[in-house]
C-alpha cells in the first residue's frame, strides 16, 4: 500500500496464499510475503527437517490502483526447480537410449534389405513417415534446449541422436527403397541420378512442411492427430497385401521399433508426474497402445501366414507354380541351366527344378540368387513372379 503523493498511483495488493501445511504457511508469511513487497534478499528458511518435497505453494490474488486505473490479477504456483531438472534429465535419458536402441534396429533392417528385391518389399511411406516423426522430434528436443538453457546439454543430446536417425540411417534406408524401385534413373549417368535425388528429397521436405501445416491445423484434435502420426505401419500392410510381398521386415525391428516410438507419448499421457506438467490423459495412452498393438499384429500374422492371409483362398489370385511339370513339346529340351551352365534335374542335384512361365528351367537355388537382383528370366527377359520361400 502506498501514500497518497503527488504523481504517483496508489496500489492495494491483496494475494491470497493456498498451502496444506503449516510450516508452510509460516515459510509464506516470514519470507514470500515480506520478499514481495520489500523486495529484499531473504534468506530462504530453514524450516524443512526431513527430505520431504515442499507441496506446491499457490498464490493468488491481485494488483488495483483506484486513481490510475490499473487492475491486475495474478495466479502463481510454486515450483521445485532440483526435481524438474533430475525430471527433465531422466526423460531425455529415456529418449537418447531408445534412440540408441532404434539405430540399431535400422542398421540390422538395412543389412536384411540390401538387395533389390527384399528392398522393393518395403514400404516408403513407411520409412518416410518415421523419419518425419524423428525430424518434428530432433527440433522439439533442439527448441526445449535453447528455451531451458539449463537443460540444453541434455536436450542437445537427445536432438542430436534423432537428427542422426533420420538424416542418416532412415533417408538412406529411403533412398535404397527408392533405388530398388527405379534402377534405370541410377544407371543413366550422374545427371538423372542427381534427377532422382532431388526428386526423392523434395519430396520428403514437402511431407515434412505439409506435416507442419498440419499439426498445426488439428492443435485441437490431439487425440486424432497422435493416432494418425502412430498409423506408421499402415502403408507397409497395405504395401504387402496389394503386392503380396512376403517378410518384408525383420519381426525385431517391428516390435522394437513400435515399443520404443511409443515411449514419448506413454510419458506425456500416462505418466501423472511428468515434467511437461500435463494433465494425464489415460484413454489416449490406451488407445494409442491399443492402435499401435493392432498395426503390429496384423504385421506379425502377415509375417507367418502370408500377407493376404484375411482373403480366402478361393478369393487370392491364382499363384504361379514354379515346380510345375514341363509340357513334351517344350522348348527347352536341353535341359541345362542358364546360370551355373549345369544340367538341371541330374540325380546329384541338391538344388530342386523350378521352371519359369516362359518354360525355362534352373536349379531353384540359381534362379533365387538371380531374383535377389533382378526379377525377370535370366533367358528370355521376360519379368517372372517371385519364388515363395516356403
Ligand atoms: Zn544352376
Ligand atoms: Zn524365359
Amino acid at each position: 500500500m502506498g501514500r497518497n503523493q503527488r504523481g504517483k498511483c496508489i496500489f492495494r495488493v491483496s494475494l491470497q496464499v493456498g498451502a496444506r501445511e503449516k510450516f508452510l504457511l509460516l515459510c509464506i508469511r516470514r519470507v514470500l510475503v515480506p520478499h514481495l513487497l520489500c523486495s529484499q534478499t531473504v534468506k530462504r528458511p530453514t524450516i524443512q527437517d526431513d527430505d520431504k518435497p515442499l507441496p506446491p505453494i499457490i498464490l493468488f490474488g491481485n494488483i488495483t490502483s483506484a486513481n490510475c486505473g490499473i487492475n491486475m490479477t495474478m495466479n502463481a504456483t510454486s515450483m521445485n526447480f532440483e526435481v524438474y531438472y533430475s525430471k527433465a534429465m531422466h526423460y531425455t535419458l529415456m529418449v537418447t537410449a531408445a534412440s540408441f536402441m532404434q539405430v540399431l534396429l535400422l542398421v540390422r533392417q538395412i543389412e536384411y534389405s540390401n538387395s533389390r528385391t527384399s528392398a522393393i518389399k518395403v514400404s516408403l511411406l513407411t520409412i518416410g513417415q518415421q523419419a518425419i516423426m524423428d525430424s518434428y522430434l530432433c527440433l522439439m528436443h533442439l527448441t526445449t534446449g535453447i528455451v531451458v538453457e539449463a537443460l540444453f546439454n541434455a536436450f542437445a543430446t537427445a536432438a542430436f541422436f534423432k537428427f542422426m536417425i533420420f538424416s542418416i540411417f532412415e533417408m538412406r534406408y529411403l533412398l535404397i527403397i527408392w533405388k530398388a524401385r527405379r534402377p534405370h534413373g541410377f544407371q543413366e549417368g550422374w545427371n538423372s541420378m542427381r534427377r532422382e535425388l532431388s526428386m526423392l528429397y523434395s519430396r520428403f521436405y514437402g511431407c515434412l512442411l505439409a506435416g507442419i501445416v498440419l499439426i498445426y491445423q488439428m492443435q485441437r484434435y490431439t487425440g486424432a492427430l497422435v493416432l494418425l502420426i502412430y498409423s506408421f505401419w499402415v502403408p507397409q500392410i497395405i504395401h504387402s497385401i496389394h503386392h503380396d510381398h512376403r517378410k518384408p521386415l525383420l519381426l525385431r525391428y517391428i516390435i522394437g521399433i513400435s515399443c520404443t516410438r511409443l515411449l514419448i507419448p506413454l510419458y506425456a499421457f500416462a505418466c501423472p508426474y511428468n515434467f511437461l506438467h500435463s494433465e494425464p490423459n489415460y484413454s489416449l495412452a490406451f488407445a494409442l497402445v491399443a492402435w499401435v498393438g493392432f498395426q503390429v499384429a496384423v504385421l506379425v500374422v502377415q509375417h507367418y501366414k502370408g500377407p493376404r492371409f484375411f482373403i480366402p483362398r478361393i478369393f487370392r489370385p491364382e499363384k504361379y507354380d514354379y515346380y510345375r511339370r514341363i509340357p513334351m513339346e517344350s522348348p527347352s529340351e536341353s535341359q541345362d541351366c542358364a546360370i551355373c551352365m549345369m544340367s538341371v534335374g541330374g540325380s546329384h542335384d541338391t538344388s530342386p527344378r523350378v521352371v519359369t512361365p516362359c518354360d525355362h528351367v534352373f536349379h531353384q537355388d540359381c534362379l533365387k540368387r538371380w531374383m535377389e537382383i533382378k526379377l525377370e528370366c535370366p533367358v528370355c527377359r521376360r519379368t517372372v513372379p517371385d519364388i515363395d520361400d516356403d
